[in-house]
């Protein structure tokens, strides 16, 4: 082997942020991490859930919370003007709420 021309061989593996698991593996690339393995992910564990790892469930309820928060005001808002709600859109008048 020539010297000076091979990258440095690191063994101390991977480790997934999720479970924690450690997986001995070599590489040149050290420190890897992450984020799901074949011991955490849904497919392999047969288990139904979200994998949320980088907080966009989070990210949806807060979303989803301050779009409830704006119509109760604006409802609010309406109720306080003695305002009719807003009419039906014309898919509704024309078929009704079955539609
Ligand atoms: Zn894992």
């Amino acid at each position: 082997m020539k010297n000076g021309i091979h990258p440095k061989y690191h063994t101390e593996g991977i480790v997934c942020t999720t479970c924690g698991t450690h997986w001995k593996i070599g590489s040149t690339r050290p420190n890897m991490r992450v984020e799901i393995c074949s011991n955490c992910h849904p497919f392999y564990t047969g288990e139904q859930r979200i994998v949320d790892t980088a907080g966009q469930v989070d990210r949806f309820m807060r979303r989803l919370s301050a779009a409830q928060d704006r119509q109760a005001t604006i409802e609010k808002q309406r109720n306080a003007r003695n305002e009719p709600a807003p009419k039906k859109s014309l898919l509704k008048e024309i078929y009704g709420d079955e539609a």
